[in-house]
């Protein structure tokens, strides 16, 4: 069944509901340099090098996704840019044939060195988590971050043209509902797109992420006190997980991603690749493939190419976590969001 998909839709990959997948977001690494309090436990462990993607089987899934119409990639993690070698990789996914757009999602903190060799490899934009503009309390939250060092990385990639610049805000209760009005005052003052994430249950901190949601209708709310109402701008269709919304004046959008009060799994083109090799198929549900054994047994191109779109085809519509059907396979930095 999931072969007829493959050689009716020539280059394409489609799943079973008949959405098409051309985006794949990359996890270059499990490991990170902070430890947000909502992302991973205080003592987390990081898998050994050897057994994440290397750099050739890496560059040959990416040309495996390729070859199946996959035309945009974001690199993430844990955190992406503190993977040995990321900007030659950066370099090598660039220049595999279909791959239109490279962006990266990370928490900024080495951008201020790595945001200029980035971009001159062929990175195209970047995500930057920002939950506060306290210091103490980003610090708190990170439990190891310099507020400081995310904010010249955020400028070094704004210099080198990592744009449109995208702020992501995981809104924790306790933490930092409060300081959502100072980050979207951020729209103002520049041309920037700050987007409010909703806070998403996985594996070890599942009950602290339950317990500390807060819904974007919240953070809406919170924020139209502050400036007045929010204006739904036109032409969202979908794809974006983030809704978009601008204030009067405003330079830059605000975007409320809502996967658990108002998911958006009908519109998601999205697969993901995690560090150890295995083809994800939706952020909030365990299923995923392994590409890894077979590489590292030998299997060909073409046998990867039909293990990739296989797996794609049985992507499954959406998430359960209205039934309370939480993914404990993985925390949320070993898959990269
Ligand atoms: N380290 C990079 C960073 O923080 O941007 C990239 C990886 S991180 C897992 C990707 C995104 O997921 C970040 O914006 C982060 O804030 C968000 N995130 C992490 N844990 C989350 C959770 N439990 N629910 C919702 N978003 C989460
Ligand atoms: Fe690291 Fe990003 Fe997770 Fe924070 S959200 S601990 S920066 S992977």
């Amino acid at each position: 069944m999931s072969f007829i998909t493959l050689v009716d839709r020539p280059g394409a990959m489609y799943d079973s509901y008949g959405r098409h997948l051309h985006y794949l977001r990359v996890s270059l690494t499990d490991a990170c340099n902070l430890r947000c309090v909502y992302c991973m436990p205080e003592d987390m462990v990081f898998r050994k090098q050897a057994s994440l993607l290397q750099y050739e089987e890496l560059l040959l899934l990416v040309r495996v996704a390729a070859s199946l119409g996959v035309d945009k990639i974001r690199l993430t993690g844990g955190e992406p840019t503190v993977r040995r070698g990321v900007v030659d990789l950066v370099r090598g996914i660039k220049s595999v044939p279909g791959i239109r757009r490279l962006t990266m999602t990370t928490n900024g903190v080495r951008l201020a060195e790595l945001a200029a060799p980035l971009a001159e490899a062929g990175l195209d934009q970047v995500n930057i988590s920002i939950d506060s503009l306290d210091p103490a309390r980003f610090r708190q939250i990170t439990r190891r971050g310099d507020l400081e060092d995310v904010w010249q990385g955020l400028i070094a990639a704004e210099a080198a043209g990592l744009e449109p610049i995208k702020i992501n805000c995981v809104v924790t209760r306790g933490f930092n509902d409060g300081d959502v009005v100072d980050l979207a005052r951020l729209t103002f003052e520049h041309p920037w797109d700050v987007r409010f994430i909703e806070l998403m249950p996985f594996g070890k901190v599942s009950d602290f992420q339950h317990s500390q949601v807060v819904p974007s209708t919240e953070t809406r709310a919170r924020i139209e006190v502050a400036f007045g109402p929010l204006i739904a701008m036109p032409g969202w269709d979908g794809h974006d997980p983030a809704r978009p919304y601008g204030l009067p004046g405003a330079q830059g959008r605000l975007g409320f991603i809502s996967s658990v009060s108002e998911p958006f799994c009908e519109g998601c083109t999205r697969l993901r690749l995690t560090a150890d090799g295995k083809l994800r198929l939706c952020l909030l549900r365990d299923d995923e493939a392994d590409l890894l054994t077979p590489l590292r047994a030998g299997a060909d191109f073409a046998t990867l190419r039909q293990l990739m779109a296989d797996a794609a085809y049985h992507k499954p519509w959406g998430h359960r976590l209205e039934t309370e059907e939480i993914p404990l396979s993985r925390e949320m930095s070993q898959i990269g969001g």
